[in-house]
């Protein structure tokens, strides 16, 4: 360890992590839990993240991508793993000896997961999604019949197990939408010619985060949420995380590059976007759009930084960014918090969401590789995403 203070990290509380998969396993406690990890956990840290989860009591985990599930075995994660996003020559095979659940969309999956099982000598699990309304993925139900009825003389020749039917929702973050029971009767159609194509899948799920929050009638076998895991509201007009029990995971932080005076009438940032209005001091922030700041922030993005909310000043570049401190005093080396719970002043993922125009999700799913990842509240074993064995930043 040679302590040296980091210039910008991402602090991940993994008590919070495991205390939100407790509060979403209480609002649907007759399902089983499947934590959502893809994109290195909404840039949280996969390994760590399914881990934390594991051990809060989610018995599956999810995830995007073929190699992400791949990853998670790796990693030596063993609990129950789904993967939805397959192209056509996907990783089928290591998928089936990885013993991992690989979701079908349509026939041509089907044929090459069932090749897959055919080569490795082994049964492949699978799961069959239908499109209930979202129109991304998913068999449309004029094809389902087909697919369930295929599935089924594949299971008969033992090539696949078919271990749960999925659907994704549309606008599960709009309570009361009418695509809402459209879709959930969609799926319940597609459990029923399932059903009579002979198939018994273990687990039947469609609620993603607004879903296990808010429709409990949508809960069925397994509940899917990924954002609310790591303490973001995914229904932000209708409750805060501390509403539903949450608390924001990612804390995002660095320590000023640079304190100076500067007179009135001096740009600030790439195009001069900024002028100062008049004597003043100006701080810089070391992280840009390079580390996930969204360029759309400039001019508008919060960040706590000498005991106030300072505004992004002029543009946010590849690295780095300014806030103008007024008359207020600081150092190099002080922190500047971009978000974090709230509860120590700083901004939240939300406040910086409707500062750029987005939603919360894409604001920490987007903080960059070059942020080191320092993990809080971890059980056992390693606690730095890197190993250059750096100091945790100032508790
Ligand atoms: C991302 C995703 C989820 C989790 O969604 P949240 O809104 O983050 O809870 C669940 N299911 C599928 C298929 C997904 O792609």
């Amino acid at each position: 360890m040679n302590g040296k203070p980091l210039r910008a990290w991402a602090q991940i509380d993994l008590t919070a992590l495991r205390s939100n998969v407790s509060a979403l396993k209480a609002k649907a406690p007759t399902a089983a839990f499947m934590a959502v990890v893809k994109a290195d956990a909404y840039g949280h840290g996969m390994v760590p993240c399914a881990k934390a989860a594991v051990e809060a009591g989610a018995t599956w985990l999810g995830t995007a991508t073929p190699e992400e599930a791949l990853a998670l075995r790796k990693a030596g994660l063993t609990a129950r793993t789904l993967c939805w996003l397959w192209t056509p020559g996907g990783p089928w095979r290591e998928c089936v000896e990885a013993d991992i659940d690989v979701t079908v969309s349509g026939l041509w999956a089907l044929r090459e997961v069932t090749a897959a099982a055919e080569e490795a000598g082994r049964t492949a699990r699978v799961q069959l999604k239908i499109d209930a309304g979202l129109g991304r993925n998913g068999a449309q139900p004029e094809q389902w019949p087909e697919l369930t009825a295929q599935a089924r003389a594949a299971e008969e020749a033992g090539l696949i197990k078919v271990t749960g039917v999925w659907a994704h929702f549309s606008c599960a973050d709009e309570p009361g939408h009418p695509s809402i029971e459209r879709e959930l009767t969609v799926f319940r159609q597609a459990l029923a010619v399932a059903e009579a194509a002979g198939l018994e899948p273990e687990v039947r799920h469609i609620a993603n985060s607004p879903g296990t929050l808010t429709l409990p009638e949508a809960h069925f076998d397994l509940v899917r949420p990924g954002v609310a895991m790591y303490g973001i509201s995914p229904v932000p007009q209708i409750g805060s995380p501390a509403e539903f029990g949450l608390r924001p995971v990612m804390t995002v932080a660095g320590r000023l590059a640079s304190v100076k005076r500067v007179p009135g009438g001096h740009g600030v940032s790439y195009g001069h976007q900024y002028v100062t209005p008049g004597e003043t001091t100006l701080a810089l922030v070391p992280l840009g759009y390079a580390d996930g700041v969204p360029r759309h922030a400039s001019g508008t993005g919060p960040v706590l930084v000498a005991g106030k909310w300072r505004t992004v000043a002029g543009r946010v570049a590849m690295d780095q960014f300014v806030v103008d401190l007024g008359g207020d005093a600081a150092e190099p080396g002080d922190e500047a918090v971009l978000f974090g719970p709230g509860d120590g002043g700083e901004p939240t993922a939300e406040d910086w969401a409707r500062a750029c125009g987005t939603i919360a999700y894409e604001i920490v799913t987007r903080i960059g590789g070059r942020v080191p990842r320092v993990y809080v509240g971890d059980t056992g074993g390693r606690t730095r995403s890197d190993d250059d064995g750096a100091a945790c930043p100032r508790a």
